[in-house]
C-alpha cells in the first residue's frame, strides 16, 4: 500500500514538473525501456514502455515511402519516423509499419490504427479538425507530371479546355486542387487510392497526366527516366506533417523539438540525402515548426 502512494506520488511529482527525455548515452543508442523516462501518462511514455510502435506511411512512393525488397518501407518520411522513435528509446526493429494512403490517414490516426502517421501529409486546416500535426519537416509544392514527349500540358491551365485527363489519389490536397482548373470534373479527373496506380494509368495511356506534389513525382520520374516529366513549377505549398492523435499536444512538442534537434545536429539533412535527395529536389532550408 504504502509503497504503491510512494510511487503515485513520485509519477505526481514527474508530471508535475514536466520531466520528459533524459538524455545520455544509452538515449543516443536508442534502445530499451528504462533508457529514457517521460512524463507519467504521455503517448511516449505509453509508447517507450510498450517498447513497440505503429506508423503509418506510403508504400507505393519512391523516395519517400515505398516498400522495398526487405518488405520494409524506404524514403524520407521513414527517415524522419525513425528519428523519432529512436528519440523514444524504441529500436528501429521494434516499428511496425502500416500503409496509409492519403484517403486514410485522418482515420487510422483518430480509431488508434497507427501512433504516428508519417506519409507525404500536408498540414492543413481541415485535417485539424480529426488529427493534429507537428512539423513542417518539408515543403513541397504541387506540380503535373506528363509524358516525356508531351507538349500540349504546360500546367494546370491546361485542363481549362476540357479535354484533357488528369489523374491523382482521393483524400489529397492535389486532387482538390486540381478540381479548380480542370472544366469537367466527371470526365477529366481520374481518382486512384495510391499514386502508382496513377503513374500505371499515364504510362499505358489511359490519363494524360498525373498530379500530385512535386517531389512524390520527381521520385517516379527517376525511376521512369526515358519516359516521364514534370511540366513546369509548382502552383501550391504542401508544408508535409508528422500526423498525431487531435490535442495530444505533449507528444506533438516532443516531435517538434526532436525535429529541431534534427535540423541542428545534421540528421535532418543526412536523411533527405539518402533518399528523395537524390531525385533532383532541393532541401532548402529547415522549416520553422508550427507549434499552433
Ligand atoms: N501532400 C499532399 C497531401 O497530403 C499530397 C500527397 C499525398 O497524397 O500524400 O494530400
Amino acid at each position: 500500500m504504502r509503497i504503491t502512494r510512494v510511487a503515485a506520488l513520485a509519477a505526481a511529482a514527474t508530471l508535475a514538473l514536466g520531466i520528459t527525455a533524459c538524455g545520455g548515452d544509452d538515449a543516443e543508442e536508442g534502445a530499451g525501456a528504462g533508457s529514457k523516462s517521460f512524463a507519467a501518462g504521455s503517448t511516449m511514455e505509453r509508447l517507450n514502455k510498450a517498447q513497440a510502435i505503429k506508423i503509418g506511411t506510403k508504400f507505393d512512393q519512391p523516395g519517400f515511402g515505398q516498400k522495398g525488397l526487405s518488405g520494409k518501407p524506404e524514403g524520407f518520411d521513414v527517415e524522419i519516423a525513425k528519428i523519432i522513435v529512436k528519440e523514444l528509446g524504441i529500436p528501429e526493429d521494434k516499428i511496425e509499419w502500416i500503409e496509409a494512403p492519403s484517403k486514410v490517414r485522418e482515420d487510422v490516426i483518430a480509431n488508434g490504427t497507427v501512433d504516428l502517421v508519417a506519409a507525404t501529409y500536408t498540414i492543413k486546416d481541415e485535417r485539424k479538425e480529426r488529427v493534429s500535426f507537428a512539423g513542417p519537416y518539408y515543403e513541397a509544392g504541387q506540380n503535373i507530371m506528363v509524358k516525356k514527349d508531351d507538349s500540349a500540358i504546360t500546367g494546370p491551365d491546361s485542363f481549362k479546355d476540357g479535354t484533357k485527363k488528369v489523374c491523382s489519389v482521393t483524400g489529397s490536397t492535389p486532387a482538390e486542387e486540381i478540381k479548380k482548373y480542370v472544366k469537367d470534373v466527371a470526365t477529366q479527373l481520374v481518382l486512384f487510392d495510391t499514386y502508382d496506380k496513377c503513374r500505371d494509368a499515364l504510362k499505358g495511356g489511359q490519363v494524360d497526366a498525373v498530379t500530385t506534389d512535386n517531389v512524390i513525382l520527381l521520385g517516379f520520374i527517376a525511376k521512369d527516366e526515358a519516359l516521364f516529366k514534370l511540366t513546369g513549377a509548382n502552383f501550391t505549398k504542401e508544408p508535409y506533417g508528422l500526423g498525431v492523435k487531435k490535442e495530444d499536444t505533449a507528444f506533438r512538442n516532443f516531435i517538434n523539438d526532436t525535429l529541431e534537434k534534427a535540423f541542428a545536429d545534421g540528421s535532418w539533412k543526412k536523411a533527405w540525402d539518402g533518399t528523395a535527395g537524390k531525385f533532383g529536389a532541393e532541401l532548402g532550408t529547415a522549416p520553422t515548426v508550427n507549434r499552433y
